[in-house]
């Protein structure tokens, strides 16, 4: 399948090398490649350079929001929260339209110091509207509960033996990616329900933030036990 992740950050090159990996043609998306490729120090979380990483993932091509999208069958979702409706305005609501979009971000806003609040929040969520905005896209919300690492290799924890959430309003589209996250090894995969069950998901935010600090590691991950 041609994907498009859209976001050069940990996610994004995370996910971009798990789906080339399983045979998948994955183009990244950025706003400029040039810019994006000419950076030679870690961002504020300490992460290396994108042309570091890309240096070592040479068959993920890079390319402008637009045009990664334009290709591709499916697109990923893994901007920056406070960016991410600009992320997919610039990739085109025409180019985006129809497919499904597996959306991984939180609406963290980092503002106010730490931690984090989420922007939106209770009555609304990132999911919703993204999908709001661009009614033509089949969002998908998934992913945005555990760490980047996990999400490629779920069996870094407990065997494997962990959930992760899908929402959205296509049925469709939820079956495709539930079929995607099993490529990747998830097991358990609980479908919330439209794409208003996104808050929920978005909300787990504020606690997995200060598990993360509790727990000293990001390695960890909910498990629903029925
Ligand atoms: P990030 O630093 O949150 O986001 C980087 C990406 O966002 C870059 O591609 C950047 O574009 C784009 N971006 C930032 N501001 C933008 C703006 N104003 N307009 C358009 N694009 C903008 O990277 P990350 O840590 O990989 O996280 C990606 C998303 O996944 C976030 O929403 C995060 O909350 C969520 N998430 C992260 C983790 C994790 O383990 N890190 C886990 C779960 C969910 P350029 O390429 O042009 O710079």
């Amino acid at each position: 399948m041609k994907i498009a992740v859209l976001g050069t950050g940990t996610v994004g090159r995370t996910i971009a090398a798990a789906l080339a990996g399983l045979g998948h043609d994955v183009v990244i998306g950025t706003r400029d490649p040039q810019a994006t490729l000419a950076r030679t120090e870690p961002d504020v979380m300490g992460t290396a350079p994108f042309a570091q990483w890309h240096q070592s993932h040479g068959q993920v091509d890079v390319a402008r929001f637009a045009d990664a999208a334009a290709g591709a069958d499916l697109v990923v979702n893994a901007t920056n929260g406070v960016g991410s409706l600009a992320a997919l305005t610039a990739a085109g609501a025409a180019n985006l339209a129809g497919k499904v979009l597996v959306d991984i971000a939180n609406p963290l806003d980092f503002r106010h110091g730490m931690p984090p609040v989420l922007n939106p929040v209770n009555t609304d969520s990132l999911g919703e509207e993204i999908q709001r905005t661009f009614p033509d896209i089949r969002v998908v919300k998934t992913l945005n509960t555990m760490n980047a690492a996990l999400m490629v290799e779920p069996g870094r924890v407990a065997g494997g033996d962990h959930s992760v959430f899908v929402s959205g309003n296509d049925s469709d589209a939820k079956r495709d990616v539930a079929a995607l996250l099993a490529s990747l090894g998830h097991r358990d995969i609980i479908d919330l329900g439209d794409i208003t069950t996104a808050r929920g998901a978005e909300m787990i935010l504020p606690i997995w933030l200060r598990l993360w600090g509790a727990l000293g590691t990001a390695d960890f991950n909910f498990k629903i036990a029925r």
